[in-house]
């Protein structure tokens, strides 16, 4: 890379870091970084069920095995069900889960197929 390459991306990565330093402040001011909230907590642990659901797609794609990817399976319920469980200790969701799935169940059996999407 010559000189005037490295200068070009130097320039990118400062545009970037500039970009920052005007947004960063913005957010702050708009209260995004205030002291956490519950919903933070509950942010956060939505974030582990996606990971948990990146694992599954990482034992696939690696071919880590039917153990494996059970195993990561096994993590998402946990960590749905877990956080389920705090939902309705705290009032944020009814202890209906049962009723609610065999309801859903019921109901996915009359859509259309795909539930009408393109694709999914
Ligand atoms: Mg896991």
């Amino acid at each position: 890379m010559n000189s005037e390459e490295l200068k070009a991306t130097f320039s990118v990565f400062d545009f970037f870091d500039d970009l920052a330093d005007q947004i960063h402040p913005t957010n702050v001011v708009k209260g995004f970084w205030n002291e956490p909230e519950v919903m933070d907590k509950y942010a956060a642990k939505l974030a582990l069920v996606h990971s948990e659901v990146t694992e599954v797609l990482e034992a696939l794609r690696k071919s880590q095995g039917k153990d494996k990817v059970t195993e990561e399976f096994a993590d998402i319920l946990i960590r749905v069900l877990d956080l389920y469980g705090e939902l309705v200790n705290t009032g944020e969701a009814d202890p209906e889960l049962y009723k609610v799935m065999r309801n859903k169940m019921e109901e996915n059996k009359n859509r259309p197929p795909k539930h009408g999407n393109r694709w999914g």
